[in-house]
């Protein structure tokens, strides 16, 4: 069967509405968020349900063609768009939006892929509940993107990364068939934890339909503050404080650095920044608990007012409502936002281990600064977690071509920081086909041959989103590792 026939007998199958073919209409498909990576796609397929998705891939087996699925495609990697060279088939799952079930006694939510992150969250305080994945894409990215990519965000601090979330999952296989994993189980020991394989794979073992999903006790009490310290050293002593008196109630632990904070004021031009005096460093922290009437804001303000005797923090402030502490998140969220799909900025996402967070900031920034000298570092996000996105502002002046060109050894320069430091290439983005080379310099030859040994067993021809991660007979592998 050729491309032709392939989407001929597709749309047969499927309905002429649900297989994309003109130009207009793919064309948003064929590129990531950042615009980065480009591809022409040979059509967008839609399905309706998961028969629809194991068809499509069926029949783009009888073909021989590759398959890309597509979630919100909000991810940082590349990871939803085809590789360059291949025309791909992109399989999206924005039609696929079903709560199947919410049980409030089991605490699970069983729903379909396509649905997004903010109307699972919503789903579950419906009832009461609480799913704590929360993050600045989540208006937009699906629950299979956030599965395939094990997302991670601002709470995993208290409650872990996507894979701590999941009970079980339904995929539709390289072969077309479908696994039904839809369990709901706390405990099953029964053998290899099979759903885990597929949690941050990138869509290259298999295509994500639907998945039953854990969700807490909803935190009745909250309270936010956000503080001025001297450093991030400063910031990991103030870490360790908060973290011994609150426990694990503490649910966030966010850097701002004020590099990022300037992102935010010049994009939106309204927010003020709740500080009286300017400061280099901020940080925005968060407890939670599902006991009502706790006094947080009380606690929040001994903790703090310690900090502030033993100069830890130059000043800080409690959020006292809602309306304060939303006020706040939007601060934190706008720093990513601000960059999110500017061409001035490199994006990282590294992790180290928590004790190695400042340490990091002070190695990176010599080490980007010796790559091109006027850079500006904007090193903000989940210290608490040890992962802090240590992304690159163009130096004033510079267009984005010239700064792309620096591009590879300006984010050498931060992984081979993180790699010194005992940490990892990518904390919470995932690979795609951002970070192949990166992986293959970070992983050791048996680390990569068991990789391609799971995405051979999985698909052997290669079928499933190609050219990310691994490959069954793998090009990179063989080539000269390259920054
Ligand atoms: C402003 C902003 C802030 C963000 N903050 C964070 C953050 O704090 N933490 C974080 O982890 N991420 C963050 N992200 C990144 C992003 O939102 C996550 O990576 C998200 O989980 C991707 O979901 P998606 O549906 O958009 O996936 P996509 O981008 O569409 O796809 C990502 C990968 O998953 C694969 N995939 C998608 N759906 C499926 C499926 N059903 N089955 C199999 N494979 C599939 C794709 O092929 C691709 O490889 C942020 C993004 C933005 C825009």
């Amino acid at each position: 069967m050729d491309a032709a026939d392939f989407i001929k007998t597709l749309i047969a199958r499927l309905g002429r509405g649900s297989v994309l073919t003109a130009q207009s209409d793919l064309e948003a498909y064929e590129a990531d968020l950042l615009n980065k990576y480009r591809v022409p796609a040979l059509c967008v397929v839609k399905p309706a349900n998961t028969e629809e998705v194991a068809a499509t891939v069926r029949l783009a087996r009888e073909a021989g063609l590759p398959v890309t699925p597509a979630g919100g495609r909000t991810g940082f990697a590349g990871g939803a768009v085809a590789r360059k060279g291949a025309r791909q088939i992109v399989i999206s799952l924005e039609r696929m939006r079903t709560i199947r079930t919410v049980d409030p006694v089991d605490d699970v939510i069983v729903c379909d892929a396509g649905i997004t992150l903010a109307e699972v969250r919503q789903a579950a305080e419906a009832v009461d509940r609480y799913f704590p994945v929360s993050h600045g894409g989540e208006g937009t990215s699906q629950i299979g993107g956030m599965i395939a990519t094990n997302a991670g965000g601002n709470n995993v601090l208290r409650y872990g990364m996507a894979r701590a979330h999941i009970l079980g999952l339904e995929v539709v296989l390289a072969s077309g068939d479908v696994w039904d994993g839809l369990r709901t189980l706390r405990k099953d020991n029964s053998g290899y934890d099979l759903k885990q394989l597929f949690v941050g794979s990138e869509g290259t073992l298999g295509i994500v339909t639907a998945a039953a999903l854990r969700v807490q006790p909803r935190p009745r009490e909250r309270a936010a503050a956000l503080c001025a310290v001297p450093s991030p050293q400063a910031a990991l002593q103030l870490y360790n404080t908060v973290r011994n008196s609150a426990g694990e109630i503490l649910s966030a632990f966010e850097l701002l650095p004020r590099s990022g904070v300037e992102l935010h004021l010049a994009r939106t031009g309204t927010t003020q920044v709740p500080l009286s005096e300017r400061h280099d460093w901020m940080v925005l922290l968060e407890v939670e608990t599902s006991i009502p009437d706790l006094d947080l804001g009380g606690l929040l303000e001994r903790i703090l007012g310690d900090a502030l005797e033993r100069e830890l923090i130059e000043d800080a402030v409690v959020a006292r409502s809602l309306a304060q502490r939303d006020a706040l998140w939007a601060l934190r969220e706008g720093i990513a936002e601000a960059q999110a799909s500017s061409r001035l900025v490199i994006k990282s996402d590294t992790s180290v281990p928590v004790s190695a967070v400042a340490d990091f900031v002070d190695r990176a920034t010599n080490a980007v600064h010796e790559v091109l000298p006027d850079v500006v570092p904007i090193p903000f996000g989940h210290i608490g977690d040890g992962n802090i996105h240590f992304n690159i502002g163009a130096p004033p002046g510079m267009s984005a071509e010239t700064f792309a060109s620096h591009e590879a050894s300006l984010s050498a320069a931060v992984c081979e920081t993180a790699l010194q430091l005992g940490g990892s290439i990518s904390a919470e983005h995932g690979i795609g086909q951002l970070k192949l080379h990166a992986l293959r310099n970070a992983k050791t030859t048996t680390e990569l041959e068991m990789m391609r040994w799971l995405k051979n067993s999985f698909d052997p021809d290669n079928l499933m989103n190609p050219g990310k991660i691994v490959e069954a007979d793998d090009p990179v592998l063989k080539q000269e590792a390259q920054p």
